[in-house]
């Protein structure tokens, strides 16, 4: 089982070093901007690591939207982190599901979904797996409910896109937990990462906001029964630095161990 944190991007595997880590996850970019990555200077030694790499797509990013001028800029910029990915030995790259705007046809958003996988064929291929990860508020995401994950993985299904469940989103997106694991692989087939979280609000607030396993509104056991069920790795995105994430990854090794 491998447990992992999200951390700064300025020093990932002292991070992970810090923290008893065998993953971390991290940015390439600002998240809240439409800057490419710029090449890192600890490249080699990233790929070279024994610590597994995840890459978190920035947040502006929505390939769904029915809005040209986020949309296309967004596809771009997703195959864009995808190539600056793989060149430092990523094992995937982490993308939110999005959302259309209030009013537009859902449909057209999950068409958009596939539209952008099959603009990144045309454009050479995605050189490492795409993780779409759902989301915790909006009346119109992609991968809030997973009503609508269904309908989204019936538009891209041929694409092989793979799948990242966090605890924190379903919680507070209206998902309980319970059996949580079956439910999304009876749509997508398969959960390539949990992201480990607890969430400071109730369930179906909507609201995105991480805290630290046990100290929010999550049970988790619940937490730990995803993982275990799921088979895959797990991150924790929580708070309270290396302390508090340290406390959250011996929690998970404790209860979700062999
Ligand atoms: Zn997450």
């Amino acid at each position: 089982m491998r447990i992992g944190a999200h951390v700064d991007p300025a020093d990932p595997l002292a991070a992970a070093a810090e923290r008893g880590a065998e993953a971390v996850q991290f940015f390439l970019a600002d998240p809240q901007g439409w800057k490419a990555p710029v090449a890192r200077a600890d490249a080699a030694e990233l790929r070279a690591s024994d610590v597994d790499i995840y890459i978190h797509a920035p947040y502006v990013i929505n390939v769904a939207t029915l809005n040209n001028r986020i949309r296309i800029p967004s596809r771009k910029l997703l195959l864009t982190h995808a190539r600056a990915a793989a060149e430092i030995g990523a094992r995937a790259l982490i993308v939110h599901g999005g959302h259309v705007n209030a009013g537009d046809d859902l449909s057209v958003g999950f068409d958009n979904w596939r539209k952008t996988f099959a603009y990144a064929a045309k454009e050479g291929g995605l050189p490492l797996p795409v993780l779409i990860e759902n989301t915790a508020g909006g009346d119109n995401a992609m991968a809030r409910r997973f009503d609508n994950l269904a309908r989204l993985w019936e538009a891209i299904g041929e694409f092989g896109a793979g799948f990242c469940l966090d605890t924190c989103h379903a919680h507070a997106g209206g998902e309980e937990l319970l059996d949580i694991v079956d439910r999304v692989k009876s749509i997508t087939g398969r959960i390539d990462l949990i992201h480990a979280n607890d969430s400071k609000d109730s369930f179906d607030s909507g609201r995105d906001r991480h805290d630290n396993l046990g100290n929010g509104k999550i049970d988790p056991d619940l937490v730990v029964a995803a993982i275990r069920a799921s088979g895959a790795p797990a991150i924790v995105e929580t708070p309270g630095g290396v302390e508090g994430q340290s406390a959250d990854i011996a929690l998970l090794r404790e209860r979700a161990g062999n």
